[in-house]
């Protein structure tokens, strides 16, 4: 059993021990110390990171993990030799956003049993932000806004958080939030003064204002219930200022004020998607002029069309094809585009003994591309940059040919 010193001091950083074990682990140096200040992932909050020094070597952990017999093995790059006394240092930055963010969401924890009886079934701890499964139908937007203002109102308190260390039985009686599943020994509590009693084996502030804030952010429902993106601490005001300058980024493009981004937003999607309906229009009286010009010039029966165009898009030469072989003549359409991705429509007057789907599907094969249709109406589409205005022309003459 490795002596656990967090548990007694969350702001211890550095610390003394003795190398009781090491061993290899898949390539990895694993150390087992008499005593540690390293706290090993657990509970969804994840392991510190820090140093070991041994004869006057530093050696990076890289990971700290609870064993099955209560030993937590400290991983690192290199070796350590058992019997070797070194010195260990947390990264102390890392562990206070920890204590922070998990202090934090005891709290919020406790706000939403208090306001709304909603328990906490799962926390996890993210490298940009923490969520808590909240076991419950549904939470609206202000009842999230409630626990919030009184979790932050529990952090301006300043409450003390004290660690206790009492026999399960006696544990059972103090009407816990949260008792571990499977327990021996003494259950360590954590008392967030008249506001919040549970059984962790987490770090954790002195007081609550040590958290400094939090900051809800994502609700979404979830199998179990409702989870909840929050941010504590300097974590808080980081995202606060990211918010903020994404905001501000988008204020400058629509030369406003940030808290009017969302009316501008709708205001421009509401003008683009006139301006698309407007744009569809003209491409429709363009397509029925074009239509008239190019049935104008050709003869026989049936007039066979074939025109490609090079800057034109798949949307023109389907509206096209549409106005020419909607008339009473009989009329053959093949048709190609080279803007976006190159496209090629085959249509005919319905009626006709050719069939469209057929003619498609020999010509974009050709070319290493997809399609099909109906014997009235076909369509097919190339790879971008697979094939030449040359090649797309060349193959609307060989499929006239074959008409
Ligand atoms: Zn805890």
């Amino acid at each position: 059993m490795t002596d656990r010193l967090y548990y007694h001091d969350s702001f211890l950083y550095d610390f003394d021990a003795r190398v009781v074990e090491a061993f290899d682990s898949n390539g990895r140096s694993a150390i087992v110390l008499d005593r540690t200040a390293f706290y090993p992932t657990s509970g969804g909050q994840v392991h510190d990171l820090g140093m070991l020094t041994a004869d006057g070597q530093q050696i990076a952990i890289t990971e700290v993990a609870d064993d099955e017999d209560g030993r937590i093995l400290h991983f690192a790059a290199s070796p350590v030799a058992t019997g070797t006394q070194v010195h260990g240092s947390v990264d102390a930055v890392r562990r206070r956003d920890h204590v922070q963010q998990h202090t934090g969401q005891h709290v919020l924890s406790a706000a939403f049993i208090r306001l709304f009886n909603m328990p906490t079934v799962s926390f996890h701890m993210g490298q940009e932000s923490c969520t808590i499964d909240l076991e419950t139908a549904g939470l609206s937007f202000a009842q999230a806004q409630k626990a919030e203002l009184l979790a932050n109102e529990v952090i301006a308190e300043d409450r003390p958080v004290g660690i206790r260390f009492v026999p399960l039985e006696e544990a059972r009686k103090l009407g816990l939030r949260k008792l571990p599943p499977k327990q021996t020994g003494d259950l360590r509590l954590i008392d967030i003064t008249n506001f919040d009693l549970t059984a962790c084996g987490g770090t954790h502030v002195r007081a609550t204002g040590q958290i400094g804030s939090i900051l809800l952010r994502k609700i979404e429902k979830v199998k179990q219930g409702v989870r909840v993106e929050f941010v504590c601490g300097l974590r808080a005001v980081n995202t606060a200022r990211r918010d903020y300058t994404t905001l501000t980024e988008a204020a400058a493009l629509y030369s406003s004020h940030i808290y009017d981004v969302p009316e501008q937003v709708r205001k421009s999607l509401a003008e683009a998607k006139a301006a698309g309906k407007t744009q569809h229009k003209l491409l429709e009286e363009l397509a029925e002029l074009y239509a008239e010009r190019l049935l104008a010039q050709a003869a026989g029966s049936p007039q066979i069309i074939t025109q490609f165009f090079p800057d034109r898009d798949a949307l023109f030469i389907k509206l096209l094809a549409q106005k020419l072989t909607a008339g009473k003549s009989a009329v053959i359409a093949l048709l190609a585009s080279g803007a976006g991705q190159p496209t090629l429509v085959f249509a005919q007057t319905p009626g006709q003994k050719s069939n469209m789907g057929q003619f498609m599907k020999d010509a974009i094969s050709q070319l290493g591309g997809r399609g099909g249709g109906s014997a009235d109406m076909a369509q097919g589409g190339l790879p971008t940059g697979t094939a030449d205005d040359e090649k797309l022309k060349s193959l609307l003459q060989e499929t006239a040919r074959k008409l």
